[in-house]
């Protein structure tokens, strides 16, 4: 029998910080209180702390929790015909793109602090404050490094939108951070080529470290 246990106060395990030994659970496996950062306090076994099942003290599963359900909540009432409408996708796209790692835009977004306002998690109160997106238009934010908010959104045409945020898009390279209209007029490139690069799923480095030349033979596939 191994007695001697693995001391782990003061290691931090996602929003859980280990404070002090708390006895042992039933089959012998070590239990620590640790504290959330939400402010609550938890006790936990060793093992779930070490192997990364416990995050948090349940406030993180929650919150998940919470917002798949405003999703779920919503989607129905803004169906048509069986499919969501044009201001629902856009309202969900949106919450996406800052609230989830996993999405491909999350790096311009959510990654670089941009987040949707908290009456705005709710697809009724985005409704109310935007009205219907108007045909072929999609949510553009006046200040690029502004949030999603009422006093920061209009309803705008795909090109003045690609105007405002494609070319306001901040890249960070070499150590170095510019917005991509100031990448491309320092490095030669057109804002339009570095999108496509990135939308391809090319990285910063590559999108803007390959020369158009290259990138026009390399590309030449037909
Ligand atoms: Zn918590």
């Amino acid at each position: 029998m191994k007695s001697k246990h693995l001391d782990i106060a003061g290691q931090r395990f996602g929003r859980l910080l280990v404070m002090a030994r708390d006895g042992k659970s039933p089959n012998g496996n070590a239990r620590w209180l640790c504290a959330c950062d939400c402010g609550a306090s938890t006790v936990r076994a060793s093992a779930s702390l070490r192997s990364g099942v416990a995050l948090s003290c349940g406030c993180l599963r929650k919150e998940r929790v919470a917002n798949a359900n405003v999703e779920r909540l919503y989607r129905h009432g803004e169906t048509v015909g069986g499919k969501d409408t044009h201001t629902y996708r856009v309202w969900r796209a949106m919450v996406a793109r800052c609230t989830n790692p996993k999405n491909d835009a999350f790096q311009w977004y959510g990654g670089r602090g941009i987040s949707v306002c908290d009456r705005w998690m709710v697809f009724d109160h985005f409704l109310a404050d935007m009205g219907a997106a108007p045909d072929g238009m999609s949510i553009d934010r006046t200040n690029n490094n502004g949030d999603y908010e009422p006093n920061n959104c209009r309803w705008a045409t795909k090109l003045e939108q690609a105007n405002n945020t494609r070319a306001n898009v901040f890249l960070e390279w070499r150590g170095e951070t510019h917005t991509m209209a100031q990448w491309c007029r320092k490095l030669g490139l057109r804002v339009g080529t570095v999108h496509k690069r990135l939308k391809m799923g090319w990285s910063v480095d590559r999108a803007l470290g390959v020369s158009p030349s290259i990138y026009r033979d390399g590309a030449r596939r037909g």
